[in-house]
């Protein structure tokens, strides 16, 4: 891409409105703009950004064998009813009547949809365990949406929904998730901890925040500061390995606030490890059992004939609060730093240019040209600011890798950099293989 070409509203002042990092730097790099309160349009680079997230969620989603399907955003309020959330849920959820005065709703969540539309397809034992997900605009009337994209009332949710036929299945259901969860957020170049939570108007018996630490973050989290240095990693997608891994976690202290007791906080964590600060929360899962199935007489014939209500979890990532997380853990200053694999592009051509003189923008196009073939997706600089300029509008867009045509740049040596690193003379060949291997870490 061109940048003349992109469409790109990048603001020179940061917006008076925008409280926190991430909601500036989005504002200002034009990545989303607001249509109304808590509602957002995503401009092109921040759905880039925004898809390729998704698109990680997604594959971590797939490694575990969870299905992804697509519920619609407007639902009948009949199941709602049934499960008797219709009430309960509140003024956050957006009521709409169609033209025959029927009620229906936009979508806060799905666990009733999802379960509607399991009991009428599965009927045996045989058909279970089954891990559902799909990935959809949510709608949620919060009291005070602010942060930008953080808090907003539509927003981008993954959410998987795990059927299983007793306790013992449900929590491997619960595990394999928890891992899945895990190896997500290391790939967005995040450390998330899984906090122990209460499980709220959901309900259940157990649930675990993910949480990203950041001073700007709405949760407040007690923790052993040694449960950062687990290594995920060195779990693979085996159910013993993915129990030991659980094991590891629950050794340490970790609770959001609802969960929070200074006294235990106290015995099991000695003053050097105490953690006391305030996080994000990406992502959420609960195990609650037959909490929906009752009411949904959501059912499967045991061998024997029995019939039993099946076991239900729900899990969720917030997509789009992601793009905002990941800015909030990386900036620095005013530059943002997107890791390789959600960068908006993988590298940006920055070349100076002079008038009357062509010939870096023919290298550039020359580079442009060879990086596209090999799928690297590249931004070319092709307006005729002054270098500075452009390294300032850089800056704030945060592109990992540059590849600067100025005074240090050679006929077959060009200045690579690293956002924020040094910067190395290489060839064409050298810059394309640092980049592909870039793209293939995972
Ligand atoms: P919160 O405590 O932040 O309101 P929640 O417990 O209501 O979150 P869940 O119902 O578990 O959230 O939703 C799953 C995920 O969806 C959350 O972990 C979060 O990442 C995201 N999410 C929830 N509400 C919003 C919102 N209003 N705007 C953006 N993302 C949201
Ligand atoms: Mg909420």
């Amino acid at each position: 891409m061109y940048l003349s070409k992109l469409f790109i509203p990048i603001l020179k002042e940061t917006p008076a409105e925008a409280k926190i990092k991430s909601h500036q730097l989005m504002l200002r790099a034009g990545m989303i703009k607001q249509s109304s309160t808590g509602i957002y349009s995503w401009l092109p680079l921040g759905f880039k950004v925004m898809k390729k997230i998704e698109q990680i969620v997604r594959e971590e989603q797939n490694k575990i064998g969870a299905q992804e399907l697509l519920m619609p955003t407007i639902q009948s309020a009949e199941i709602w009813k049934e499960s008797g959330r219709y009430n309960d849920y509140g003024e956050e959820m957006l009521r709409i009547k169609d033209r025959q005065g029927k009620e229906m709703l936009y979508g806060p969540t799905n666990e009733e949809l999802i379960t509607e539309i399991f009991r009428s397809n599965i009927k045996s034992y045989k058909s279970l365990p089954q891990l559902l997900y799909h990935i959809q605009w949510k709608f949620r009337d919060e009291l005070r949406p602010r942060f930008g994209v953080m808090r907003c009332k539509e927003f981008f949710m993954k959410d998987a929904y795990s059927f299983d036929v007793d306790d013992n299945e449900a929590k491997k259901s619960y595990n394999k998730m928890f891992f899945a969860y895990l190896r997500t957020f290391k790939r967005l170049g995040l450390t998330a901890i899984p906090m122990t939570a209460d499980a709220g108007p959901i309900g259940g018996d157990l649930s675990h925040e993910f949480i990203i630490l950041a001073e700007t973050g709405e949760s407040k989290i007690y923790s052993d500061k040694r449960i950062f240095d687990i290594d995920v990693n060195k779990h693979v997608d085996s159910e013993s390995s993915i129990n030991n891994l659980r094991k590891q976690y629950d050794k340490f202290y970790a609770v959001t606030d609802d969960k929070f007791d200074k006294k235990d906080f106290e015995k099991k964590v000695n003053k050097e490890n105490q953690l006391v600060t305030k996080g994000i929360e990406v992502g959420h899962i609960f195990y609650f059992g037959d909490k929906y199935s009752k009411p949904l007489k959501c059912t499967v014939d045991l061998q024997d004939g029995k019939k039993i209500y099946v076991k239900m979890g729900s899990y969720g990532i917030g997509v789009s609060r992601l793009v905002a997380a990941i800015i909030e853990a990386k900036y620095n200053n005013n530059v943002m730093k997107w890791p390789n694999e959600v960068a908006p592009f993988d590298v940006a051509i920055i070349p100076s240019l002079q008038k009357n003189d062509n010939s870096n923008l023919l290298k550039a196009e020359k580079i442009y040209n060879s990086l596209i073939k090999d799928k690297i997706d590249v931004l070319l600089d092709d307006t005729d600011e002054h270098l500075s300029a452009k390294f300032k509008k850089f800056d704030l867009l945060g592109i990992p890798n540059q590849i600067i045509l100025g005074s240090k740049s050679t006929s077959d040596k060009f200045e690579f950099k690293e956002i924020d690193g040094k910067s190395d003379s290489l060839s064409l060949d050298q810059i394309k293989n640092k980049l592909l291997n870039k793209k293939n870490i995972n």
